[in-house]
C-alpha cells in the first residue's frame, strides 16, 4: 500500500534533519494506516488544488484529506486519493488556491448586525450624503419623530466637517435631527429647542463640555461638544424580538462565511450577545466559532470591577473549552479614539479645526488610570483571563504595557496571552517591550485605509512613523492578529468597519490609502505571506485555538477556504478584491458562491 507523505519540506530543517523526519512520519504513517484502517478512511478529500497550510514552513500541498470535520492528512494528489474508498467524497479543486478558515480578531456583531434593522442606512461620503439621508427619513416619518444618527465619523466625510445647523434645517425642517459621532454632536435648530439648548444654556450637572455659540449672533451653532447627554432624544423604535435579533445575527454569520471568516472574536462581549450565540449554537445555526472577549465596566469602586472579573472566569463558557463559543478575557476601555480626536497621545495633539483641538497641551482622554489598571491586569491573569484594553493613542499602549510589567514582576502573565487592542500609534520601545513580555496585539488594517488621510493631516508623516508598525511586530516576533473592528451594518465593504479580511490583508501589504497618494511607511508593510499569517494562525494564538484552528495540518479542524485566484501571486492590487468561491467548517461547506 501506498504511504502518505507528511507535508512538503520546508526551507528551515536540514536535509538530514528532514530525511530522518520524512522516514519517521511514513513509518507511523503506514503504521497508522494499517492498524486502523477502516477508521482512518477519508469521508472526505479535496484534490488537484493549490492548499497554502499555514504549517510551520508555509507548505502548499496538492490534497487533503478529512474524517469526521478534522484533517487526516495532507500531501500529493495520488498519495491522498490513494486512501479513498467508496464512501469517500472526492472534490476536485480545480487547481485553485485554499486557505485556512479566516479569523477576525476584533468583531461587534451583535450591534452591528441590528443597525439597520429600522431601515437601510446608506453609505455617506459627502455632507450630501448625509443631507440626502437625513431628507429621505424627514419625507418618510411623521412630523415632530426624531431621526439620529450614530457614528458617522466627520473625519471620513470628504469634507471632514459637521453637516451645520442651516444645513440640517434645509434637509428635514420638521424633524428634530442628532448627528452624533463619539463625545460631539450637531443638531438643528428643532432639536435644540427641543432640547432647551438656546443662546442662555450653560452645564449645569458638573461635567464637561458645552454648545458651541456663533460669536457674531450669540446663538447656539448646532454643535455641541462632550454634551450629547443634554438632548433630549425620543428616537422611533420598534423594539426588536430576540427571533428579530437570531435572524439579522445569522444573516450576518453567513456573509461572515462568504469572505472566508470561519472564526471570530466579539470584542465586547455582553449576557445577551452570548444567549443570542447559545441560542443558534443550540439550534444547530451557529457555523461561526466564536472567543468572547467579555465587556466589563471600569466604573466604580475598584472591588466591585475585580468582581466583574471573577465573574466572567466563573462563566461555564469559560471553564468548558470544547464548544464553538468560548470565553477568552475581558476587555475595557482605557482612551478614546483617534476619529474623534480623543486617543491618549504621548505628545500633545496639536492644534485642529477637524477636531476642535484649541488646546495646545491636550493629549487625548485616559480612562483608567494606572493605580485601578493594575489590579484589574492582577485580577484577569491571577483567573487565567486574557485581559485586554481599547488602548488606540501610543500614550494608552505603553499605560497597559507598564501594568503588564508590573504585574509580570509579581505572576507569569505569558500565559494568559495579555493583549492590547487596537494599538495604532506605538514605539520601537513599546515593541521590544511588548515581545518580551509576551503580549499580543489586535491590529485593524482597514482603519489605515480609511483614516490615513486626516491622521496624516493631523500627525504629519514623522508622526506616523509607528502607526500600526506591522514589519516591526513580526520581525520582533510580537502574536499580532488582523481584525475589522466591525461595528456597523452587514456587508463586508460596505460595513462600518468594513470586515472584508481581503481588504484587511492587501492594506496590510500595500499601506495604501482611500484618498491618500502614495504608501503610508512601505517600511512597514508585510509579505503576503505574513498577512495570510496575521487573519489565520495569529488570531488563532489570540483565541487559544492554535490546536484546532488557524492552518491546515493533521489533527486540526476542517476549516477552510477556496479562493477565486491565487493570493500568493495575483497583481498585489488585485488582493483585496479576492473572492472566495467557498468556505468550509468542520469539513462541511458552509458557503458556495451562486
Ligand atoms: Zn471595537
Amino acid at each position: 500500500m501506498r504511504v502518505i507523505e507528511v507535508g512538503r519540506a520546508g526551507a528551515r530543517p536540514s536535509v538530514a534533519q528532514r530525511g530522518r523526519a520524512r522516514l519517521l512520519a511514513c513509518a507511523l504513517a503506514a503504521a497508522t494506516l494499517l492498524s486502523t484502517h477502516a477508521a482512518e478512511t477519508p469521508d472526505l478529500i479535496v484534490h488537484h488544488g493549490k492548499i497554502v497550510s499555514v504549517d510551520d514552513h508555509f507548505s502548499i500541498q496538492e490534497a487533503m484529506a478529512l474524517r469526521d470535520g478534522k484533517i487526516l492528512a495532507l500531501g500529493k494528489d495520488a498519495d491522498i486519493l490513494a486512501t479513498k474508498d467508496d464512501h469517500t467524497r472526492v472534490i476536485d479543486l480545480d487547481g485553485k488556491t485554499v486557505l485556512p478558515g479566516l479569523i477576525d480578531s476584533h468583531m461587534h456583531p451583535t450591534g452591528a448586525s441590528m443597525t439597520e434593522f429600522e431601515n437601510p442606512i446608506p453609505d455617506f461620503e459627502t455632507i450630501q450624503d448625509v443631507l440626502d439621508y437625513v431628507k429621505a427619513r424627514a419625507q418618510a416619518l411623521p412630523e415632530g419623530e426624531w431621526i439620529v444618527l450614530s457614528q458617522v465619523f466627520i473625519t471620513r466625510l470628504r469634507e471632514q466637517r459637521y453637516p451645520t445647523r442651516a444645513e440640517l434645517d434645509q434637509a428635514a425642517p420638521k424633524n428634530p435631527v442628532l448627528y452624533r459621532t463619539g463625545p460631539d454632536a450637531s443638531l438643528n435648530s428643532l432639536a435644540l429647542s427641543l432640547s432647551g439648548i438656546d443662546r442662555n444654556f450653560k452645564i449645569t450637572d458638573g461635567g464637561a463640555g458645552f454648545a458651541e455659540m456663533d460669536p457674531k449672533t450669540g446663538e447656539p451653532t448646532g454643535i455641541l461638544r462632550n454634551a450629547t447627554r443634554f438632548v433630549r432624544v425620543k428616537p422611533v423604535e420598534t423594539v426588536p424580538s430576540q427571533a428579530d435579533r437570531l435572524k439579522r445575527l445569522a444573516e450576518l454569520f453567513h456573509d461572515y462565511n462568504s469572505v472566508g471568516l470561519t472564526s471570530i472574536i466579539d470584542r465586547d462581549s455582553s449576557a445577551s450577545a452570548v444567549s443570542l450565540y447559545t441560542a443558534l449554537r443550540d439550534r444547530g445555526d451557529l457555523h461561526l466559532r466564536i472567543g468572547i472577549s467579555y465587556g466589563v465596566s471600569s466604573i466604580g469602586p475598584i472591588e466591585t470591577v475585580e468582581k466583574r472579573i471573577r465573574a466572567v472566569a466563573a462563566h461555564p463558557l469559560f471553564k468548558d473549552k470544547t464548544g464553538p463559543v468560548r470565553i477568552i478575557g475581558t476587555k475595557v476601555y482605557l482612551d478614546g479614539g483617534m476619529l474623534t480626536g480623543s486617543a491618549y497621545m504621548q505628545k500633545p495633539w496639536g492644534l485642529s479645526k477637524i477636531y476642535s483641538i484649541t488646546d495646545p497641551n491636550y493629549r487625548g482622554v485616559l480612562f483608567i488610570p494606572p493605580e485601578r489598571l493594575v489590579p484589574m491586569v492582577r485580577t484577569a491573569v491571577e483567573n487565567g483571563l486574557q485581559f485586554t484594553a481599547h488602548s488606540v493613542g501610543d500614550g494608552a499602549v505603553q499605560t497597559l504595557l507598564d501594568a503588564y510589567e508590573t504585574v509580570s514582576h509579581e505572576m507569569p502573565i505569558r500565559q494568559t496571552r495579555p493583549c492590547i487592542t487596537h494599538a495604532n500609534f506605538q514605539s520601537r520601545a513599546a515593541i521590544d517591550q511588548a515581545a518580551r513580555l509576551g503580549v499580543v496585539m489586535d491590529l485593524q488594517p482597514a482603519w489605515l485605509y480609511l483614516d490615513t488621510r486626516t491622521l496624516s493631516t493631523q500627525f504629519g508623516n514623522e508622526r506616523l512613523r509607528w502607526f500600526q508598525p506591522l514589519h516591526s511586530l513580526f520581525a520582533a516576533g510580537v502574536i499580532v492578529g488582523g481584525g475589522s473592528d466591525h461595528m456597523q451594518k452587514i456587508g463586508s465593504l460596505r460595513s462600518v468597519n468594513p470586515y472584508n479580511p481581503f481588504l484587511g490583508m492587501g492594506t496590510a501589504i500595500t499601506r495604501k490609502a482611500k484618498w491618500y497618494e502614495g504608501q503610508l511607511h512601505p517600511e512597514e508593510a508585510l509579505t503576503r505571506e505574513e498577512a495570510i499569517r496575521f487573519y489565520t494562525r495569529n488570531n488563532a494564538y489570540l483565541l487559544f485555538n492554535e490546536q484546532n484552528v488557524g492552518s491546515l495540518e493533521p489533527g486540526k479542524r476542517g476549516d477552510f477556504v477556496v479562493l477565486d485566484r491565487d493570493i500568493l501571486t495575483c497583481p498585489v492590487e488585485e488582493i483585496r478584491d479576492i473572492q472566495v468561491n467557498a468556505t468550509w467548517l468542520d469539513g462541511k461547506p458552509i458557503y458556495a458562491r451562486p
